[in-house]
C-alpha cells in the first residue's frame, strides 16, 4: 500500500511571518491537496529563549487569511496531537537516551565557561571552525572522554548536561532532494549538535526528526536555509528509525532581494518600502510595528499567486493562477533550484490583475472599512458597488479605491484651480455658466445625454470640447484622474454636479 501523503509546516513562533514562510506553506499545501494528502501545522516552540508571545496566534491568522487551512494543527486538532512541541516534551528524552545507549550520542557536562574557553582555544590555534566537533570533543567534559564511572557519578550528582550527537569522521552522508537531486555531505564539516538541552527540552534537530516520524510525515519541504542541518537529520533518521522510514526532502529556493544579492529580509522591505510579512506584526517587546501585505491592500488570491511564481512555473506563459488551478498544476519537480528575486512592482501587478478578475463582492467589505476609516460612511450598498466597478480598472492596492472613488461620496477636499486657471478665459467661463443652465433643465440624467449636451454647447460657442473636459473633471473630482467624466456626473447626480461646477467657478473669479 502506498503511504498517504502527509506534509507539515513547522514554524517556530518567533515573530512575523515572512513571505518565504508563506510560500513554504503554499508548496506544502498544494502538494498535499494535489495528492489527496494531509497538511499539518506543527508549532516548533522548544527554544524558549526565542519564544515570542502572540506569534503562534498570528501565524494561524495569516494562514486563515491566505485560505491555506491545515487539516491538523494546534487549532484544528488531529490524531497526532499535541501539535505544539513544548507539550510533547516528555516524548523526546527516550530517543536521546536511545542514541546514547547505542553509541550515536553522548552526555556533555561542559559549562558555559568551558565552552567559551574551548572557543578561545580554537581561535588561538587558528582553527577555521569554533564548533564542538570531532576534533575537539575528546578534550571536553563529556561521556566520550570520561570513564563510565565518572560519567555515572556526575549524572548521579545531578550535574546539568546536554546530549550531543556523535558525528563520525570521514563519512559521506548522501541523500536525494526532490528539487536538488543527489547531494552528499562530508561528515567532517558537521558539528556535534546538541539534541537534548539541560532543561530537558529537545533542540529543533531532535524534535523535528522525532515528530516527523511520529506524525508519519511522508514529505518534508522547507527553506534552503535548512540544508546545512540536513546531514544531522539524516543521521538521526538512520540511527533512530532506519532510512527507509524517512520523508522525502525538498529544500525550497530562497527568495532573494530585488537585486539578487542575498536573501530578502524584513530590513530590505523597510529600506525599499515594501512589506515582507504576510500581515501586520507588532513585536510585543519593542512595540515595533511592521506592515503586512494584507494591510497595505493585497488580496489573498494575489498574494498566493505572486508567491507561487517565486521559484515555480508550469512551463507555459501563464501567470495568473487560482488556488484550485494550482492544486491541479503544481508539481514539486518543477520548482527551480536557484533563488527567485522579489520584485515589488510585479507583486503589485498581480494584485491589480486579481482586482479585475474577481467580482467586487470578494473585497467590498475590506474596501468599505477603508472608506469608513477615512470618515466616509457607506449607506447605499448598491451605489457603493457601482462605484467600485467603475474605478476598479484604476486600482492596484485596495486603498486605491478610496483615492479613485472618494469624490463619488463627497466633494473633493481641494480643487487644482491653478491647473484650470492656466488656460482659463471668459468664453470658457460663459460655457460653464450655460452648461449649468442646460443641466438644470435636463430631464434624463444619463451620461450619454450629458455628454451630448456638453458637446452641443461647445459647438455653438465654437470651443473645443477637449479643452473643456479637463476643467470639468477637475471641478468634479479635484484633479486629473478618475473614470469618464460624464459617468462621474451621472453617478453623483444633478444637484451635486451643478454645485461642484458652481463652487469651482466661484474659485476662478
Ligand atoms: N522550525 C523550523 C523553522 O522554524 C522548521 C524547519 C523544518 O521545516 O524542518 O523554520
Amino acid at each position: 500500500m502506498v503511504n498517504k501523503v502527509r506534509v507539515r509546516f513547522a514554524p517556530s513562533p518567533t515573530g512575523g511571518l515572512h513571505l518565504g514562510g508563506v510560500r513554504t506553506v503554499l508548496f506544502n499545501y498544494l502538494f498535499a491537496k494535489k495528492h489527496g494528502g494531509d497538511f499539518i501545522v506543527r508549532v516548533e516552540d522548544t527554544d524558549q529563549s526565542r519564544f515570542v508571545e502572540g506569534a503562534e496566534d498570528y501565524i494561524f491568522k495569516c494562514l486563515h487569511w491566505c485560505g491555506l487551512t491545515p487539516d491538523e494543527s494546534v487549532l484544528h486538532g488531529g490524531e497526532y496531537a499535541p501539535y505544539r512541541q513544548s507539550e510533547r516534551k516528555e516524548m523526546y528524552r527516550q530517543y536521546g537516551e536511545q542514541l546514547v545507549k547505542e553509541g550515536h550520542a553522548y552526555y556533555a557536562f561542559d559549562t558555559t565557561d568551558d565552552l567559551d574557553a574551548m572557543r578561545e582555544k580554537l581561535k588561538a590555534s587558528g582553527s577555521s571552525s569554533l564548533q564542538y566537533d570531532q576534533n575537539i570533543r575528546m578534550q571536553m567534559n563529556n561521556s566520550l572522554r570520561l570513564l563510565p564511572d565518572e560519567t555515572q557519578a556526575l549524572l548521579a550528582k545531578g550535574t546539568p548536561y546536554v546530549i550531543r550527537i556523535k558525528i563520525n569522521a570521514n563519512e559521506v552522508i548522501p541523500f536525494t532532494d526532490m528539487i536538488r537531486g543527489d547531494i552528499e555531505f562530508d561528515s567532517n564539516n558537521v558539528d556535534d549538535k546538541v539534541l537534548l538541552k539541560a532543561d530537558g527540552m529537545p533542540t529543533y534537530h531532535l524534535a523535528v526528526v522525532v515528530d516527523d516520524y511520529l506524525m508519519k510525515i511522508s514529505h518534508a519541504f522547507r527553506g534552503e536555509e535548512w540544508l546545512p542541518s540536513a546531514p544531522v537529520h539524516i543521521l538521526l533518521w538512520k540511527h533512530l528509525f532506519g532510512l527507509h522510514a524517512m520523508p522525502q526532502w525538498a529544500h525550497l529556493p530562497l527568495i532573494l532581494k530585488p537585486d539578487g544579492n542575498g536573501k530578502l529580509s524584513k530590513r530590505d522591505g523597510d529600506r525599499l518600502g515594501f512589506p515582507v510579512y504576510a500581515m501586520d506584526w507588532q513585536d510585543p517587546a519593542t512595540k515595533e510595528s511592521t506592515k503586512g501585505f494584507k494591510e497595505i491592500g493585497f488580496l489573498p488570491e494575489a498574494f498566493i499567486n505572486l508567491l507561487v511564481v517565486l521559484g515555480w512555473n508550469d512551463g507555459t506563459e501563464q501567470e495568473i493562477f487560482s488556488l484550485d488551478e494550482l492544486i491541479e498544476k503544481f508539481s514539486i519537480e518543477k520548482v527551480h533550484k536557484g533563488g527567485a528575486k522579489f520584485d515589488f512592482e510585479k507583486a503589485k501587478w498581480y494584485n491589480h490583475e486579481w482586482i479585475q478578475k474577481l467580482d467586487v463582492s470578494n473585497y467590498e467589505d475590506r474596501v468599505k472599512v477603508i472608506f469608513e476609516s477615512k470618515g466616509v460612511l457607506i449607506t447605499d450598498a448598491v451605489y457603493f458597488t457601482k462605484v467600485l466597478n467603475l474605478v476598479k480598472g484604476r486600482c492596484t492596492l485596495l486603498p486605491d479605491f478610496y483615492t479613485q472613488g472618494c469624490f463619488f461620496f463627497q466633494p473633493p477636499a481641494s480643487i487644482d484651480v491653478a491647473d484650470i486657471k492656466a488656460k482659463w478665459n471668459e468664453p470658457k467661463n460663459l460655457f460653464f455658466v450655460e452648461l449649468i443652465r442646460t443641466y438644470q433643465l435636463t430631464n434624463s440624467w444619463e451620461h450619454t445625454e450629458l455628454e451630448k449636451e456638453f458637446k452641443e454647447i461647445a459647438a455653438v460657442n465654437q470651443l473645443k470640447p477637449g479643452e473643456l473636459m479637463g476643467p470639468l473633471r477637475i471641478m468634479l473630482v479635484g484633479g486629473k484622474f478618475g473614470p469618464g467624466v460624464f459617468e462621474i456626473a451621472a453617478m453623483i447626480g444633478k444637484e451635486e454636479t451643478i454645485n461642484r461646477i458652481e463652487n469651482a467657478l466661484s474659485l476662478l473669479q
